[in-house]
This record gives structure tokens, sequence and C-alpha cells, in this order.
């Protein structure tokens, strides 16, 4: 039997783990295995400053190369792992090798949901990995029409750093409203208002019927009879958890791979950390599935202490971040379920906006987006893991600094 422990993926919660594994105190081999020919690299700016032209891939790596050989860290890199045989504990790599562990990590993160009516067809777009901006951004040129599918962050963000180029953008949001998943009709309708301030249309309530090539020309047919026409796509629907290694393996899945609070799944050999899992929150009693890198970092170093044999329960408040043209929008907790939304601040302005609005349940602070407020969102980080009732009147009361937010 092998002493290594092996981890698969190696993004924000591969490598987290990987180096934490050390500072607990692992002494024997791991392995760090990603099917990406990078190394390892942050991928938030892909479509940001990075889309922009602005930062290169050089400058995004997580990690300098010489920390993994500094914490005998063995990085496999364009390296894919095929299947798990937990009875053996080993794995098989797409080039037949077998590797044996001790203990294994699965951080094999997410995949982007594909759009079926461009199946298949030539400049349509995603935002996942570097491969996929290297293709996108010889297209981003001013004076081009874009279409984005999808009025998500990313695709957001993507819109954003378009509309910046010079480039003609139209943003397709099947739902009645953008970001209608992950926020309040107040925040959708702000950065509805700072898209459009900035030229880009947005169409919400519209459902692609067809698409249809006329030579370089993408002709779009909508269900309502709107038409569009793009010199190409980028689509932003969603991405899955790659949940199909695991499932393979026995090991239990749903919409993500399922793990305890202690990020182990159903095999006590394996653990898992990052997009790829669900797990329980305790914070708000139900079963998650989390895509930031704040969970991938967080749950990876739980799994790690996990690894080398503590009890580390994961319960982190969640918090995410959006830049989009001048603003930062900052995210702490999960607003699903609110029954209250108190905002401080103003929403109007676009660009110079400054304002939070704050998620309440039962009186009690479950979440918090903040644009250009960092004090209100470090606040509220601290207020959601207390889980106390909070006065409503303090949270929109200018004159109260944030750290003088009382419980009620
Ligand atoms: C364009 C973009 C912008 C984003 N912006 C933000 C942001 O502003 N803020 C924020 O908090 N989050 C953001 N996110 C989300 C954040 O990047 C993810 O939550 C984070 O990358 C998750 O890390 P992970 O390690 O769990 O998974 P991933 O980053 O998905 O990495 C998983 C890795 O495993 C590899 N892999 C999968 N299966 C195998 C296998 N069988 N063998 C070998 N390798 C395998 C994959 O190729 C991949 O390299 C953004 C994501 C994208 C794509």
């Amino acid at each position: 039997m092998s002493d290594c422990c092996i981890i698969v993926g190696a993004s924000h919660a591969g490598v987290s783990l990987a180096l934490q594994l050390r500072k607990e105190g692992w002494a024997a081999p791991i392995k760090l295995i990603g099917d990406e020919s990078e190394l390892p690299y942050h991928r938030p700016p892909l479509s940001k400053e990075h889309l922009a032209g602005k930062k290169e891939l050089d400058a995004m790596s997580l990690r300098p190369a010489k920390i993994y050989a500094d914490n005998d860290i063995e990085l496999l890199l364009s390296t894919r792992v095929n299947s798990i045989d937990t009875e053996k504990r080993k794995i098989r790599l797409d080039s037949g090798e077998t590797m044996s562990y001790q203990k294994l990590a699965l951080c094999t993160g997410a995949s982007v949901r594909e759009f079926i009516p461009a199946k298949g067809m030539e400049n349509v777009f995603y935002i996942r990995t570097a491969a996929d901006v290297a293709r996108l951004a010889p297209h981003v040129r001013k004076g081009r029409r874009a279409l984005v599918i999808g009025g998500g962050y990313i695709g957001l963000e993507a819109a954003a750093v378009l509309a910046e180029q010079g480039v003609s953008v139209a943003v397709l949001e099947m739902s009645e409203r953008i970001l209608q998943r992950v926020t309040s009709p107040a925040m959708s309708s702000y950065m509805q208002q700072l898209h459009e301030s900035q030229g880009v249309e947005i169409h919400t309530g519209v459902e692609v019927k067809s698409i249809r090539e006329e030579g370089p020309e993408k002709l779009i047919d909508c269900a309502d009879g709107t038409e569009f026409r793009a010199d190409f796509l980028i689509v932003g629907i969603g991405v899955e958890a790659n949940v199909s290694l695991a499932l393979s393996a026995g090991i239990e899945s749903g919409s993500g791979i399922q793990v305890s609070e202690y990020c182990r799944t159903s095999d006590e050999h394996i653990y898992a950390a990052g997009d790829c899992t669900a797990h329980p929150s305790l914070l708000y009693k139900r079963q998650i599935r989390l895509e930031s890198v704040q969970n991938a970092n967080e749950q990876a170093r739980a799994a790690a202490a996990n690894i080398c044999g503590k009890e580390q329960v994961y319960d982190a408040v969640p918090w995410f971040w959006s830049d989009q043209y001048a603003i930062k929008l900052q995210m702490a907790g999960l607003s699903t379920g609110y029954d209250q939304v108190v905002m401080r601040g103003s929403a109007e302005g676009g660009v110079e906006a400054s304002f939070a609005l704050f998620y309440l349940k039962e009186g009690v602070l479950i979440a918090a987006d903040c644009v250009a407020r960092p004090k209100e969102f470090m606040v509220s980080k601290k207020l959601i893991k207390a889980r106390e009732k909070i006065l409503a009147q303090d949270l929109q009361n200018e004159e109260i600094e944030p750290i003088n937010f009382v419980a009620a």
C-alpha cells in the first residue's frame, strides 16, 4: 500500500489542499494531477483583466513553480485521471499508467454547460479556462458585434470588458431579470441600469429558438419573434460539477460530489473540495454547492487537516466578488429565503454608486451585496457568522459606522 496522497484537479482547491497538507504535517509523497497544461492559475481574471488584455497568464499563476518543488509536491500537468479503483486504492491515468494512494482528494471543479442551439458552430465561445480565452481574445475588436447568452456574473463581466473594448454587445437572459438565481430584484435592476448606461443592450425573458449561420454572421431567432445578428457568441449559462470520475467509482454524488462537514466522501479514504462538491451548510441548514474561490480554498484547507487526522468542520460564510466596469461588487452569504431587504446608501449613479443591500430572515442577517462598500462587506461576514438578530434601522443609518452595528 502506497503512503501517497493523490489530488485530482490542479486549480484553486487542489493547490490549496496540496500546500495545506504539508502545513498539517503530511510527510509522505503528494501528487497533484491536473489536465490543463498551464501552471495552475487564478480563474477569476479570465473574464476580467485577462480578457481585457490587461493581465497576462504569466501574472496569474496561483503560486510560482518553485513552491511545488520547495514543498516536495509532484505536479503533473496535461494529465487526466480516468478512473478510480476504490478497492485497490489506485487511480488510472489516460495513458493507462496506474498510481496507488493512501488518501485521495477530488478537486475536479466544474465544466461549462453547453448551449445546444449553437452546438458545433464556429465563433461560439465559453469562458472557463485560459485556453477558452486564448480562442476568444482575437475576436474582441472594436466594431464587432457580440451576443452574450446568459445574464449571470460571467456573462455580465464579459459584456463589460467587451463594451469597454468598443464591441457592440447584447445580453440575452431567459429569466425575467439578470442575476435572478443569485440576487434580489433591487440588485438586478442596478446591474441592468449599469450595463445599459455603458451601451450594453440587456434583453430579459428571451429564449433562443434557433441560430442560423449566414456567411460569417449569426442570426439568432427568439421564441418571442425577436431576431439578433452577431459576429460571435459568448455563452455563460452556468456550470456543472465534474462528478463523473467519482460517480463511476461508486462515490455518492448528485449535483456535486457529496461530502460531509469534514469534506469526506462516501469512501472513507477519499475527500473532495471546491466547485465539484455538495456539502452540508451548518449555517444555512441545507445542502449547498458553491462556485467561488473562497469555498475552493477554505474547504480544501479543511479537507487537508482532516486527511491528516484532525476533525475540522467546514462551515465558512460564503463570499464572492465581481468586477464590472469600475465597480467592485462584494457579496457575503447566500440570500435565498430572505424576508426583508434593507438598503444603505443609494443605487443611483451607475459606476459612481455606493450602497449595500442587507438580506434578513426573521431579523437575522443572512447575506449582503455591497457595491463600493468594503466596510459593510467585512462586517457582514462577521454578523452572518454570529447568527444574531440585528437592528434593521442601524443597517440603513449612515450615521452609524458598520463596525458599530449591534444585535437587536
Ligand atoms: C471566468 C470565471 C470568473 C470567475 N470569477 C470569480 C470571481 O470573481 N470570484 C469568485 O469567487 N469566483 C469566481 N469564479 C469561480 C472560481 O474560479 C471557481 O469557484 C474556482 O475556480 C473553483 O476552483 P476548483 O479548484 O474547485 O475548480 P476548478 O477551478 O474548476 O478546477 C478544477 C480542475 O480540475 C481539472 N480536472 C477535472 N477533472 C480532472 C481529471 N479527471 N483529471 C485531471 N484533472 C481534472 C480541471 O480541468 C480543472 O483544471 C470564476 C470562474 C470563472 C470560470
